[in-house]
């Protein structure tokens, strides 16, 4: 985690009150994490971050592109990726982690956001992504090979009776 020390906050060093960190992430970034489901982005997070004498409050405020598959035509575009969220840094004798909340021992020097942050961006890439999401069209060569393969598919599937009821009941095409 060395290369990612940049993303370290010197938690003792900082007077109680409010602060602002400004982070860099680029394609680099992903390859530091192990079997990232991104591989190719940039982005700029915003940490607003309040020190208080119990309790450490973080806001993450993320805006980029990632470079993701269309789950309509396969070709892979930048998606623009914009979000924010909270956590919380509470002490304990142990460092562990919930939902929202880190536990760290109390008089830790440095407090790395690299994971978090890495997490906060997959978080932020929706379950299916297309081309829509970011106003682009999608590629009309794709498409029209992936239909014909589709329609391939479906004349090579053998006779199901369900289906053609359906189709009789029109409630297919
Ligand atoms: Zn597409």
């Amino acid at each position: 985690m060395d290369a990612l020390d940049h993303f370290s906050i010197p938690v003792t060093g900082l007077h109680n009150g409010l602060h602002e960190f400004d982070f860099q992430v680029d394609t680099g970034f992903f390859q530091h994490f192990e079997g990232s489901p991104i591989q190719v982005g940039d982005a700029n997070v915003h940490l607003l971050f309040d020190k208080r004498p119990d309790l450490y409050s973080m806001t993450f405020q993320i805006t980029g592109t990632v470079e993701v598959a269309c789950d309509r035509c396969l070709e892979i575009f930048a998606l623009p990726i914009e979000d924010t969220q909270n956590l919380l840094v509470k002490f304990d004798e142990t460092a562990w982690e919930e939902a929202d909340v880190i536990y760290v021992t109390k008089g830790i020097q440095k407090l790395n956001v690299s994971k978090y942050i890495y997490e906060f961006i997959n978080l932020a890439v929706p379950m299916v992504t297309t081309h829509d999401d970011a106003g682009e069209r999608c590629n009309p060569e794709m498409l029209k090979f992936l239909t014909k393969e589709e329609d391939v598919a479906e004349a090579e599937e053998p006779l199901n009776p369900f289906k053609d009821a359906l189709r009789d009941l029109n409630f297919e095409n």
